[in-house]
């Protein structure tokens, strides 16, 4: 078993260790099957604010697979993995092909190509490179064009003729200041003109963009606009070249925190201008495949992000929780902090997120085959992650076992709280699970558990909200009567009220 989570290879799988991972299996497919409904609707936050979830992919073969996983376009097509591994560059037949491919796949959808970006850490073998001391801050990107004209230009060609064919957007890498975008411009006008007397058709219309990845570039929005269309921030180069932390050196990781309060209000500075030009402006580094910055993301009123194709359910999901409202000030709160920490501590405090009741049916469980406390305990902690309750399932079952270890929670009479008051619970949660049959618990009076009621608090909650909840359910379990209802009881909404009514 090789397990990607833990970092671990598992041979020698026991009946146990595979009941395990067929529970971690089950625990992840429900999670999918649970987003796989906010792929069918347009993403937008529970207040209403709409905003576009796109993928990033390297060639158009993926372009179809990113549909359907629930793409509302291609954010970022990255052509250079069209040139590299190669002997020579692909012809402008190659590349027409590959780009009217990837809008064809599209289906209407909005494809943002981005030109060549090699130089860096991704030189072309083919292409004549001097020697640099410092590849990063040398010929990259849109530097190397005017010393390439005609591969650039046949990629422009390329990339006219594929418009035709649906809603194709170009956009320029590594773009520092004006003449670099105004060039660009020249030489798209000059292709269309040439395509236009050749009576080959283009989409006339052809929106042509930047990457914001570099500092310059996104304090002269403004300018950028009389010669762009749109935008799309590169967090990934925008970090490196803003903070002067090496993207490949992974002793400097922890440098490059997009929580960093500086590093927010430049991309608070680059949005605003962007639509005060009446831009469009997208995101399509790493950062936005990070699930804790989505808050932030959407508080900067971003117009779309962009990333891998298999996040994109889950943050859509993510997008319907949160209040717009909440997140813009939030963004505004971690503006005027002085840490990243900060930053992570103003998330915790999860104030923009949609209010989650502390029960609910998703997250109750009937007749669940179980042998041990272990599975039990384990089995309710992934109904949280499942319903979207907390990203840190792990954190949550240790949490459970420190306080299990001290005493055990086996209520008596086939009843258990476990219960525990965690930073990595999303919501405070009461689960239910019932069990097929009964496991042994340590209780006080030695009867097997059938019943689990869990209850997970987060931390930013008061202590007594905890010992609250878990004084109250303890009281009405000591009566015969009410354990007798919780154990006839098979309708989960039911079962819910029972237990707990706010
Ligand atoms: C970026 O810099 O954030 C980006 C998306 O481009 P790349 O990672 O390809 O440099
Ligand atoms: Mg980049």
């Amino acid at each position: 078993m090789v397990d990607a989570d833990l970092g671990a290879v598992v041979t020698g799988l026991t009946p146990a260790v595979r009941r395990y991972y067929d529970m971690e299996r089950r625990r992840l497919e429900r999670r999918r099957n649970r987003v796989q409904r906010f792929i069918e609707r347009p993403a937008a936050t529970f207040d209403g604010r709409r905003l576009e979830v796109a993928a990033n992919v390297g060639s158009a073969s993926e372009v179809a697979e990113a549909v359907a996983a629930g793409a509302d376009g291609v954010g970022l097509f990255r052509t250079e993995m069209l040139f590299l591994a190669r002997p020579s560059a692909p012809s402008e037949e190659e590349q027409f092909d590959e780009y009217r491919r990837a809008v064809a796949d599209a289906a209407g959808r909005p494809v943002i190509v981005r030109t060549l970006d090699v130089g860096g850490d991704k030189p072309l073998p083919y292409l004549a490179w001097p020697k640099e001391d410092n590849p990063f801050l040398g010929l990259r990107g849109v530097r190397i064009y005017p010393e390439f004209d005609a591969l650039f230009r046949a990629q422009v060609r390329a990339l006219l003729r594929a418009s035709a064919f649906g809603m194709l957007q170009v956009m320029i890498p590594m773009v520092a200041r004006l003449d670099e975008a105004a060039w660009v411009r020249r030489v798209v006008t000059d292709e269309q003109a040439a395509l236009r007397a050749a009576g080959v058709a283009f989409d006339p219309q052809m929106p042509v963009g930047a990457m914001i990845e570099v500092p310059s570039a996104a304090l002269m929005i403004g300018q950028l606009s009389g010669s762009l269309d749109f935008f799309s921030i590169g967090t990934n180069d925008l970090m490196q070249y803003f903070a002067a932390v090496d993207r490949t050196n992974p002793r400097l990781a922890a440098l490059a925190d997009p929580l960093e309060p500086s590093f927010i209000r430049l991309l608070h500075q680059v949005v605003t201008d962007a639509h005060a030009a009446g831009r469009w402006v997208g995101l399509c580094g790493e950062m936005g495949g990070q699930a804790r910055c989505l808050p932030l993301m959407v508080g900067l009123g971003l117009d779309e992000i962009s990333l891998a194709a298999p996040d994109i359910a889950v943050t859509r999901g993510l997008v319907a929780e949160l209040s717009a409202e909440g997140c813009a000030a939030l963004v505004n709160r971690a503006m005027r902090a002085a840490t990243g920490a900060e930053v992570a501590q103003i998330l915790e405090e999860r104030g923009h997120w949609r209010e989650m009741p502390l029960t609910e049916p998703e997250i109750v469980e009937l007749d669940v085959d179980c042998r041990t406390k272990e599975e039990a305990i384990k089995a309710a902690v992934d109904l949280l992650y499942a319903a979207g309750r907390t990203d840190r399932p792990r954190e949550i079952e240790e949490a459970i076992w420190r306080r299990e270890e001290s005493y055990s929670t086996g209520f008596g009479h086939g009843f258990a709280i476990p219960h525990c008051q965690t930073g990595a619970a999303g919501a405070s949660s009461m689960a239910v699970v019932k069990l097929r049959a009964g496991v042994d618990w340590n209780a006080t009076d030695g009867q097997p558990v059938r019943t689990v009621i869990l209850l997970v608090v987060r931390e930013a909650e008061q202590a007594a909200t905890h010992m609250r909840v878990l004084a109250s359910l303890a009281r009405r379990l000591m009566h015969e009567e009410f354990r007798a209802e919780v154990e006839r009881e098979q309708d989960p909404a039911a079962l819910c009220r029972l237990l707990w009514q706010a």
